[in-house]
Order: structure tokens, then sequence, then C-alpha cells
């Protein structure tokens, strides 16, 4: 691929920010990209892609009405007061500008309404809980619109770890992986990475484990012990 040896704005780093930069700068010339890494997206490529803006267009267009001291206080709250108060006030005055701007330079968006706040308040620990538990219910009488459970992939997991030989999920693309294990392809990255890092202590054996898909916890919940000698 032939880089061009010239041009007006040079974002380096193709990360959210210089990505944002780029769409923005491309309004007033040519914008050259580039990037150390052999994908395209820095951090973002790997997040849950999610923004948390308040007093949004998209948002009031959902159906969702936040109030500027609803998003102060909330803000206020996750800060714990140690805020600067005109940074959060920037955040503030401009978020609805830069979420507006993204949709209108071809950057898809859609609202989340059941974001998983890491910091909820009572009151959205409350509504986070019933939601929770009526996926539960529906998962447990077979009605549940999402991913069902995957015990044999589950227990074929289990097997291939104990193994050692890691190569059929490293073969796995994102894709697949997340075909197989649906939302719990955090978990499953997670058991590969531990069994990794344990399979360069040494040799390992696998002396306990245990699956079983609960239907009512939405999950299947695998326990292993592994010993090194
Ligand atoms: C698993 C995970 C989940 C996350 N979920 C969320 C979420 O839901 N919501 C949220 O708000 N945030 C989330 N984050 C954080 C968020 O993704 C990052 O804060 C954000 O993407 C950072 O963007 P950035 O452009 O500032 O930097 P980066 O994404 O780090 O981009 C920097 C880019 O510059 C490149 N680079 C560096 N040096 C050079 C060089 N010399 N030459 C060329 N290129 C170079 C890098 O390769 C990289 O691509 C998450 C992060 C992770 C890892």
């Amino acid at each position: 691929m032939s880089i061009p040896s010239t041009c007006d704005v040079l974002i380096i780093g193709s990360g959210a920010g210089g990505l944002s930069a780029a769409i923005t700068a491309a309004a007033g010339g040519n914008v050259l990209v580039i990037e150390a890494a052999d994908k395209l997206g820095g951090a973002a490529a790997y997040s849950g892609g999610q923004i948390w803006a308040g007093l949004t267009d998209a948002a009031r267009a959902a159906g969702i009405a936040d109030s500027r001291q609803e998003v102060e206080a909330y803000l206020d709250w996750l800060s714990e007061g140690t805020a600067d108060l005109r940074l959060r006030d920037v955040f503030i005055d401009r978020g609805p500008d830069a979420i507006r701007f993204l949709p209108e330079h071809g950057v898809p968006i859609a609202v989340v309404r059941s974001s998983p706040d890491r910091h909820p308040t009572a009151e959205a620990r409350r509504r986070r809980e019933q939601v929770t538990m009526a996926v539960a219910r529906e998962f447990a009488t077979g009605t549940a619109s999402t991913q069902d459970l995957n015990p044999t992939w589950g227990k074929a997991l289990m097997e291939i770890v104990a193994s050692g030989d890691l190569s059929p999920v490293d073969a796995m693309s994102a894709d697949q992986m997340a075909a197989e294990t649906g939302n719990s392809a955090h978990e499953v990255r997670t058991w590969v990475a531990a069994f990794s890092a344990l399979g360069q202590a040494g040799p390992s054996a696998v002396d306990y484990s245990f699956y079983r898909p609960i239907r009512d916890y939405i999950g299947g919940f695998g326990v292993m012990a592994a010993r090194t000698p």
C-alpha cells in the first residue's frame, strides 16, 4: 500500500480519539491516519464501545428524559465531588454535540437501555435487579429471546483447557467464539488466559472439575482445580 507523502493533518494513532479527530479534520483538508498496530481502532477495537453522555438528542428521541440538574448530580456523585467543575460543565455542554456529530458523519450509534452502569444509584440498581430477575425467569421457562446456554461447549472447553493443548481455542476467530459462547466470551477468554499462564509455569494436572448449567442463574458454572507437581 502506498502512503501519501503529504497531507494537511497527520493523525498518529487510530484510537477513538484519533479517528474522531480525523473525521473532524476531514472537513478542512486531507487527513492521513497512521497506526502502529496491525488493527484499526486502538483500545476501542476491544472495548465495550459504550459512551456515557447526558442530555443527548439520541436519548431524547428514545424517550429518555434527563435534566441538566440530574446529569450534574450524577457526575458529582460518581466523582465524589472531586471533579473540576469547569471540565464537568464542558463535558455536559459539548457531549451532546459530539454524540450528534458522530452519526451525522457515518458513525452509527444506538441507545443502550440496559447498560451496566458500574456505579448505579439505588434506584438504578433496583431496576437492574428487576430486569435480571425477569430474564432469569424467562431462561428458566425456556422463553428467553437471548442466546441459550451451551453446556456442550462449556464441557468441551473444560476438556480443552484441562488437556493443556489450547490450540483449538487459539484457532477460533472472535466471531466463532461469540457464536459458541454468546455473552460469556469474556469469561471464556479469561479461562484460556488463566490456563495459558498455568502452562507457562510447567506441567499441571486437573484433579477436580465440575460443570453445571443453571438456567435460573442464566449461566453455566464450571470449576476446575489444577495442581502443579
Ligand atoms: C476491554 C475494554 C472495554 C472498554 N469499554 C469501554 C466502554 O464501554 N466505554 C468507554 O467509554 N470506554 C471503554 N474502554 C476504554 C476506552 O476504550 C479507551 O479509553 C479509549 O478507546 C481510548 O481511546 P484513545 O484514542 O484515547 O487511545 P487508544 O485507543 O489507546 O489509541 C491510541 C492508538 O495509537 C496507536 N499508537 C500509539 N503509538 C503510535 C505511534 N507511535 N505511531 C502510530 N500509532 C501509534 C495505538 O496503537 C492505538 O491504536 C474500554 C477499554 C477496554 C480495554
